[in-house]
């Protein structure tokens, strides 16, 4: 059968169906479930607690507990070891949801969930995922600590040493701005066996809170995400055992750049989240504030301007599941997930400022959630690589894509 005819014989058979490919964001009867179970966690569990969170400057030890309860902490960890063996497109569901509530509760989810969990899944040996992958499902918070004061976007210019010393490592340095760093019990941190090898001796070390020369500094003091613990972490002489490197010596690089790339679909359903929730706590104040005898909806002015909003959070969730289900089919998705986080990350500002905007003068009051997620959306465009960033994975992807066709 010629190419044109089997193309025309699928034509009608979708006819005859009446389906096709499904849409990237539609979701199958789990994925709903699974959806609305989150959202009424965080209409019942999250919400009540918001602004006292963000006052506090902490989140609430027993809304830990409950995210650990309900098995939000450890999404993807095999039942084996206690977690919910879902998959990576329903964490980011998650992240997205929880998001809508409070992205800093959501970006504790995402870190332990796309980075920390993840990272112990996939590189950890049989020892380390028995002894930590239940711990981690059921009630250790874990960081990831890669940053440090003169490495931020330049990652693997960083200088915390980890020395061979005996048939263990010790190691010295500092790092910054670690998320989760209040809460956690365990630290995977990036240090250099080797500086003499450049970045090839950047490895992943386990480090306890416990360990003897390590502390964790005060939190810093932000315009976003205030209930998110971001601390500096300190190594004086740690030691750490040979049994506590995770994956291979020299291998930290590497580990770096696969799971950020995946985190930063994480960071894309917070941002994405953070403007639906944003948008839908606006719509029901523009039905129903009059000005000139009627709703400060029914302006053209302002739907057209609510039109326009609505087609980006449509064009943000397309951006978000594609990446998702990419991962999740095992299909290259790098150039995708930079694309989804960076205008995500825009999104967010974008969003949270129009509905300020549309809102009037309450917009800007702490009785209201919109000026918090205008302060939290604007981390989007820094963390887990800056907007910048982004654009130069994407532009080398463009690149590549071109280079290749040439040939
Ligand atoms: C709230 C928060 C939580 C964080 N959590 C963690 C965490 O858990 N673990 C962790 O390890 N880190 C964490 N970080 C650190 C974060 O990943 C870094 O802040 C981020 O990578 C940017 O680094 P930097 O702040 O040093 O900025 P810099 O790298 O100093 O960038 C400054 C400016 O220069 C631009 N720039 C730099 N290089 C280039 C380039 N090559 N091309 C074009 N422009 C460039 C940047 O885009 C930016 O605009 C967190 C940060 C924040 C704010």
């Amino acid at each position: 059968m010629s190419h044109l005819r089997r193309l025309q014989r699928q034509a009608l058979l979708v006819l005859k169906r009446g389906f096709s490919t499904p849409a990237v964001t539609s979701l199958s009867k789990d994925e709903k479930e699974f959806k609305n179970f989150v959202a009424d966690f965080a209409a019942k569990e999250i919400s009540p607690k918001v602004r006292e969170m963000e006052e506090a400057g902490r989140i609430d030890q027993n809304l830990v507990k409950k995210l650990f309860d309900n098995g939000l902490m450890g999404l993807e960890i095999p039942k084996k070891y206690g977690g919910m063996e879902l998959g990576f497109f329903l964490t980011v569901l998650s992240i997205e949801e929880i998001s809508k509530v409070d992205p800093s509760v959501a970006v504790l989810t995402d870190i332990q969930n796309t980075l920390v969990n993840a990272l112990m899944m996939k590189i950890g040996n049989e020892e380390q995922k028995d002894y930590y992958l239940p711990k981690l499902a059921k009630y250790m918070v874990g960081s990831f600590g890669l940053t440090e004061e003169t490495s931020g976007s330049d990652a693997f210019a960083l200088k915390t040493t980890a020395d061979k010393v005996g048939s263990g490592y010790v190691l010295n340095g500092s790092k910054m701005w670690i998320t989760n760093s209040d809460l956690s019990s365990v630290f995977l941190v990036m240090a250099n066996v080797d500086k003499t090898k450049g970045y090839k001796g950047i490895t992943c070390f386990i480090v306890d809170r416990n360990a003897k020369g390590f502390s964790v500094g005060k939190p810093e003091k932000k315009m976003s995400l205030k209930a998110s613990g971001t601390c500096s972490l300190h190594f004086d002489n740690v030691e750490i055992r040979e049994d506590r490197v995770l994956g291979e010596i020299g291998q930290g690089y590497r580990y770096t750049i696969g799971f950020l790339n995946e985190g930063r679909i994480g960071v894309a359903a917070q941002m994405l989240g953070l403007a639906q929730g944003c948008f839908d706590s606006t719509i029901p104040y523009l039905l129903d504030r009059k000005q000139f005898g009627s709703p400060v909806y029914d302006f053209q002015g302002m739907q057209h301007q609510i039109a326009e909003a609505s087609t980006r959070l449509e064009a943000g969730r397309l951006l978000v599941y594609n990446a998702a289900r990419l991962v999740e089919g095992k299909k290259e998705f790098i150039k995708e997930a930079s694309m989804a986080k960076h205008y995500c990350s825009q999104l967010a500002g974008y969003i949270t400022r129009k509905c300020i905007d549309w809102c009037g003068g309450v917009g800007i009051s702490t009785d209201l959630p919109q000026e918090k997620f205008f302060r939290d959306a604007k981390v989007g465009t820094i963390y887990e690589g800056t907007t910048n960033i982004q654009l130069n994975t994407i532009a080398k992807l463009v690149r590549k894509q071109y280079a290749k066709s040439e040939e």
